[in-house]
């Protein structure tokens, strides 16, 4: 009998990537979205599979199923939108996550935290290992994401440890590609966006901060082998690509590989932005077999061609 895997976040960017490899890979899928940053349209060719269900609903509230695998990726990633309804980030993170362990621990499912990157705050450790514990402000305007995302990744080993379960938390570092929503306000699709467009490319800061870019596809397969990979391996594994841009740098390739003319402006930087980003994926690499495929230029110029074609 074909596997039942529930994707929470399932019409997202990265859920939406996800249930369709699951399909593709010969997995019953149940996509459980409430639809605050998802679009229908990430979902719209995969509702003729007789395999992919659909189900609005918020992970707040409990959500009884039966299925043999949950990737928890319900949670609002870029900071506009999880800094829009704070408090409902929070909740999403704690309680939503306290509903979905509670499912499988019901259904004695395996279940996967899509944690962050962020859970290491603006790190003085560089590049970031898993066992570093961070540097996180616990009341500023990123909090809510980032110790939401820290108290997840609690409520999973607590379960694992009290109640046996089978966990596994990836820190996923910056992922971008198609599918990323025109307005999400991330960088990568924002200053596509904007070179499209023609219009000026909106620098936060000096453009001096880094982050290390990882393709959707490369993200999506690094998922699936955790959530495959034998059950004492519990992670948090990062996943992510490790070489390490400015952003400055990224705005001068995406002008240049967009052909646009557009300016590079600069802009004030949001409070508490980390300054330097970078996995260190050695783990990856050792207990998945995993580590990136597509070059960041390769990966933006499959990104553009999206964007051309949406807007
Ligand atoms: P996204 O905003 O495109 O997807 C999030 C999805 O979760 C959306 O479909 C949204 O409608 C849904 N959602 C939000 N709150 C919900 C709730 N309470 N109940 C049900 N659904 C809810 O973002 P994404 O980039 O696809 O991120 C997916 C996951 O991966 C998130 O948990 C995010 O924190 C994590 N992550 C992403 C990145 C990245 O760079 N893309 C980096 C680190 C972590
Ligand atoms: N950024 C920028 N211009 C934009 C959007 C973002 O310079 O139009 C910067 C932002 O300040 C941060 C980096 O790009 O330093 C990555 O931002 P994003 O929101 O994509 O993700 P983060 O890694 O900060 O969560």
């Amino acid at each position: 009998m074909k596997k039942k895997v529930l994707v929470t976040g399932g019409a997202g960017f990265l859920g939406s990537h996800l249930c369709e490899r699951l399909l593709g890979e010969g997995y019953e899928v149940l996509c459980a979205d409430n639809f605050y940053t998802g679009q229908k349209k990430n979902i719209a060719s995969l509702l003729n599979n007789s395999s992919f269900e659909v189900v609005r609903h918020d992970i707040c509230f409990p959500l009884y199923v039966e299925v043999d695998e949950v990737y928890n990726l319900a949670c609002p990633a870029s900071p506009i939108h999880y800094q829009f309804d704070p408090v409902q980030t929070t909740k999403t993170s704690v309680q939503g996550v306290i509903n979905m362990l509670g499912l499988a621990k019901r259904v004695k499912a395996k279940i996967l935290q899509a944690s962050t990157s962020e859970v290491y705050g603006d790190p003085i450790v560089h590049p970031q290992p898993e066992e570093y514990w961070g540097n996180v402000n616990p009341i500023g305007l990123r909090s809510c994401y980032d110790e939401g995302k820290r108290c997840a990744e609690t409520l999973f080993f607590d379960y694992y440890r009290q109640h046996g379960l089978k966990v596994k938390i990836a820190r996923i570092f910056n992922t971008y590609g198609p599918r990323m929503h025109p307005n999400d306000g991330r960088v990568v699709s924002n200053f596509i966006v904007q070179a499209l467009k023609g219009e000026d490319i909106t620098v936060y800061g000096n453009g001096s901060q880094t982050r290390s870019f990882c393709y959707v596809d490369d993200m999506v397969a690094g998922l699936i082998k955790l959530m495959n990979s034998p059950d004492n391996f519990t992670g948090p594994v990062n996943l992510g690509n490790p070489a390490e841009f400015t952003i400055l740098e990224l705005a001068q390739k995406v002008v240049d590989l967009a052909g646009s003319k557009s300016n590079i402006i600069f802009k004030s930087l949001p409070d508490d932005d980390p300054k330097q980003r970078q996995p260190d994926i050695t783990v990856a690499k050792k207990e998945l077999g995993w580590e990136h495929t597509i070059k960041l230029e390769e990966g933006l110029i499959k990104t553009i061609e999206y964007f051309k074609m949406i807007i």
